[in-house]
């Protein structure tokens, strides 16, 4: 406040604390104003008063920091500063003082250190844990359910680095590995905990975490992996073929049950694909879903349902649309009149014609491929047929000159529904 504008630059030091013990008393400010001889606009006074001097310091300059008079009763501008570095406390701004801007740089420099000394920890004792995995024992191939060895090839195939060491993220696959990330999981996570495949030390550790314990979990289809199997008398480059173009001998059974469990998951991905392109809705997949698709599978191929949910899908799009229903009213009538429409395609003896695969929209995953034409080699039968035992017993005897014709195959029947 510059002192020609100051209505108080005429009053001695003592005049000037005797005017502001007056005002604080509680004296009228006209009264005040009529006996010190000021000339106030607005009656504001306590705004003319020169800071006061406190009894704190500055921490930088070890002065006393000043602080405005407060208006009687209300409040002001409380700010404590200091004349010489401009350091101001109580106030929510932050100070540029050339003090707390040091201090600033200082803490956040301290921080920065002590980050980048827990990130140095963390990898001294993930390090440590990966060390446990190299001495984890291989896993011999010939011990590897059919499941374990089609998820295994299908998944060399699809992510082995080009230097044949490792296996890149699940995710960074060119397709999908399974028709499901529901599935997708659930074999990447067979093949970790059964020690087939180990998380590698060129991961990102961010897709680690460490247990107190010095254990630690990790983003099972973000990390990298490395292979953890053997096979007698074959070395990196003839296991990793044998991997990646299996010669198996294969239980019918086990074969039928994979078939089953894919096609299961491929009609899945169409359900929940056609409800979210027609009627922009995330369906849930429950047991009853299940449990309807496994029963279709029994006389229908994944080829014919894709189909039937398609065309039911649209039913339920014009039912929403004409009637006005909720689109998961409408979604969730789907399963249903499929399972209704595939009952009467039976009892009339529907020709049901199969839709073909998107390549766009829903091409064959990794894990269907390797299936059907590099393990059973039966192709497109996979797609077209309901998975079938004579299928497969066919193509083996073919294909594999075994004596796989057990008496009793031809009885078999799919697994209970209880197996949900
Ligand atoms: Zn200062
Ligand atoms: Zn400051």
């Amino acid at each position: 406040m510059s002192t020609e504008t100051n209505p108080l630059s005429h009053l001695s030091e003592s005049e000037m604390n005797q005017l502001i013990e007056r005002y604080y008393a509680g004296e009228k400010v006209k009264d005040l104003a009529e006996d010190f001889n000021l000339n106030l606009k607005n009656n504001q006074l306590v705004n003319h008063f020169p800071a006061k001097q406190l009894d704190e310091n500055c921490p930088y300059c070890s002065l006393n920091l000043y602080q405005p008079y407060q208006p009687r009763g209300g409040y002001g501008n409380d700010k404590k500063y200091c004349r010489i570095c401009e350091h101001t406390e109580n106030t929510w701004r932050t100070c540029y003082c050339e003090g707390c801007t040091k201090t600033r740089i200082q803490q956040q420099q301290e921080k920065e250190r002590i980050d980048l000394e827990n990130r140095q920890k963390e990898q001294e004792k993930l390090s440590g844990a990966f060390e446990f995995l190299k001495n984890l024992e291989a896993v011999s191939l010939q011990e590897l359910t059919l499941k374990e060895r089609t998820a295994l090839g299908a998944y060399s195939r699809l992510c082995l680095s080009d230097d044949l060491t490792y296996l890149k993220p699940v995710l960074t696959g060119n397709i999908n590995f399974s028709p499901t990330p529901e599935y997708t999981i659930e074999c990447i996570k067979t093949l970790a905990n059964r020690n087939i495949i180990l998380p590698s030390i060129i991961s990102d550790p961010d897709h680690f975490s460490l247990d107190s314990d010095g254990s630690f979990s990790y983003r099972m289809l973000q990390v990298h992996y490395e292979l953890n199997i053997e096979e007698e008398g074959l070395n990196k480059v003839p296991l990793l073929d044998e991997v990646m173009s299996p010669n198996l001998n294969i239980n019918t059974e086990e074969a039928f049950g994979l078939w089953e469990e894919i096609a299961l998951h491929e009609c899945i991905e169409s359900l929940k694909y056609n409800v979210q392109v027609t009627l922009n809705h995330e369906i849930q997949i429950g047991d009853k879903t299940v449990w309807t698709i496994k029963e279709m599978l029994k006389n229908f191929s994944v080829s014919q349902i894709f189909y039937i949910f398609y065309s039911r899908t649209t039913y339920a799009l014009r039912w929403m649309t004409e009637q006005g229903v909720y689109a998961k009213h409408a979604a969730n009538s789907i399963i249903g009149n499929s399972q209704k429409y595939a009952d009467r395609a039976i009892a009339n003896q529907y020709n049901i014609k199969g839709s073909w695969r998107s390549h766009n929209t829903l091409p064959q995953s990794a894990i269907s491929t390797f299936f059907f034409d590099t393990v059973l080699k039966i192709g497109d039968d996979g797609f077209v047929m309901p998975p079938n035992i004579e299928r497969i017993k066919r193509a083996l005897k073919v294909e594999d000159n075994s004596p796989l014709d057990h008496a009793g195959d031809d009885n078999n029947t799919p697994p209970p529904t209880e197996e949900m």
